[in-house]
């Protein structure tokens, strides 16, 4: 029999982990370490809701965690794993045998490297401290500068512009969420947020932030000052691997995982953000740093590690919310993938899907999520309707997906 399964990191994967193994009749005890010292919490709403309302909700109460009997450690900090001992540390005194391990520590944010990123005022996002320190300084008329054009900049410069700031909004390529969206949806949302007042600089490098004790200015490539009251960096994350190379797990870029999630070393697990994996859907390994991945891997991994695991291949998934606008997207697409539009971007309602080899492997909507939710349908069945299906912002695919499974059934 299992005994003691024991969870490093109290968030998305971690949670879903502490609670699909006793939804999943794990009776042994469940310990779930979390360094924060609050409740956990869903983290998409650190970017988002945290910064213009100042909460966020717990993702389960106190009162839940203790009528499942998972022992929830918060505050607490893992110093090390001691695979011999089949063991964590916590400090010098303290240790917690385990049966089973997950590692599930996430990413920190990586950090400006600019002379002058050490004053106050300069704000990275990952967490809820973070999140309330940017929503205390998002007042009407205060300067922001947002540096990073992907979903967190894009997240925080709409906060920040809905909270009434002047944002100046930097990114290194000539495109904001590049990474994220199909060109015509990027070009489509930097309308969006230049229409709500956003200053966007792309192609621009910062070089040096100015200030006394506090930032007071950050320097572009050329020379250009930009008067700030408060920096906000989202230049994306690195994983958290360090305790897992400090045991000797296999660490590249995240830490190695088979289809079941399990690490080089047998009975250690992990799951999220961290986990570098490969499936159907990411033929080459790689992590997805979304949170329903990391609420999906990490459920996967409770059952493996209770020996009822099947190979994990869920289709990429995430979303952002930013003004009144939602986007979506299912699928990793590649650069050479066919794309084909449905609708009309600069409306504010469009989808692109991606086809490679001519089959449907992605799609990326601007306020149309029916037809993602079609579409992850249709690609987890390997069906590809025709272009003119496809582009017709009248057909209904997610009718369609819907249907398609009836036929298959
Ligand atoms: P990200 O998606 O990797 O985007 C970072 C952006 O900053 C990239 O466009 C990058 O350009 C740019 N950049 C890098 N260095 C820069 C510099 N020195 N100056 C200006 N721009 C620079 O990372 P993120 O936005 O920080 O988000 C972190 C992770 O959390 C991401 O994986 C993201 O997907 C995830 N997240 C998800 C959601 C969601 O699902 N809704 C919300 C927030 C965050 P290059 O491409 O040239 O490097």
């Amino acid at each position: 029999m299992i005994g003691t399964i024991v969870i490093i990191g109290a968030s998305a994967a971690g949670v879903a982990a502490a609670m699909t193994l006793r939804d999943e009749g794990h009776i042994g005890d469940i310990v779930l370490i979390g360094a924060e010292e609050q409740l956990p919490y869903d983290r998409p709403a650190v970017s988002k809701e945290l910064l213009l309302a100042g909460t966020v909700p717990p993702i389960l109460t106190a009162d839940r965690y203790a009528e499942l009997r998972i022992d929830l450690r918060l505050g607490v900090t893992v110093t090390a794993i001691d695979l011999t001992g089949g063991r964590v540390l916590l400090g010098e005194d303290e240790s917690i045998t385990f049966d089973r391990l997950l590692v599930a520590t996430g990413g920190k944010p990586r950090h400006l490297p600019v002379p002058g990123a050490e004053l106050d005022g300069l704000h990275y996002v990952r967490n809820a401290r973070d999140g309330l320190a940017i929503h205390t300084g998002l007042r009407p008329g205060m300067r922001v500068a947002v540096i990073g054009g992907g979903l967190i900049g894009a997240e925080v410069a709409a906060s920040a512009a809905q909270a009434g700031c002047e944002v100046d909004w930097i990114e290194a390529e000539d495109r904001c969420l590049a990474r994220v969206l199909p060109a015509p949806l990027a070009d489509a949302m930097m309308a969006v947020h230049r229409g709500h007042g956003v200053r966007i600089h792309s192609n621009a490098a910062v070089v040096r932030l100015h200030g006394d004790t506090a930032v007071e200015a950050v320097e572009l490539h050329d020379g250009r000052q930009i008067a700030v009251d408060i920096v906000v960096v989202g230049i994306g994350i690195v994983p958290e691997t360090a305790l897992a190379e400090a045991a000797g797990l296999a660490v590249d870029n995240g830490i190695l995982v088979d289809p079941f999630c399990a690490t080089s070393v047998p009975g250690v697990y992990a799951a999220g953000d961290v986990a570098r994996h490969q499936s159907r859907y990411m033929p080459v390994a790689g992590r997805l740093e979304h949170w329903r991945n990391a609420q999906q891997q990490g459920a996967a991994a409770a059952r493996a590690m209770l020996g009822r695991g099947e190979p994990y291949h869920e289709l990429p998934w995430f979303w952002t919310d930013q003004y009144t606008h939602h986007l979506e997207g299912c699928g990793l697409a590649r650069p050479g993938d066919e794309a084909v539009l449905r609708g009309d971007p600069a409306s504010g309602s469009a989808t692109v899907f991606h086809l490679r080899d001519g089959a449907l492997v992605a799609a990326v909507t601007l306020n149309r999520a029916n037809d993602v939710r079609g579409a992850m349908r249709l690609i987890e069945r390997g069906v590809t309707p025709s272009h003119d299906v496809l582009s017709d912002p009248t057909q209904d695919l997610h009718k369609l997906g819907k249907e398609r499974v009836r036929g298959a059934a």
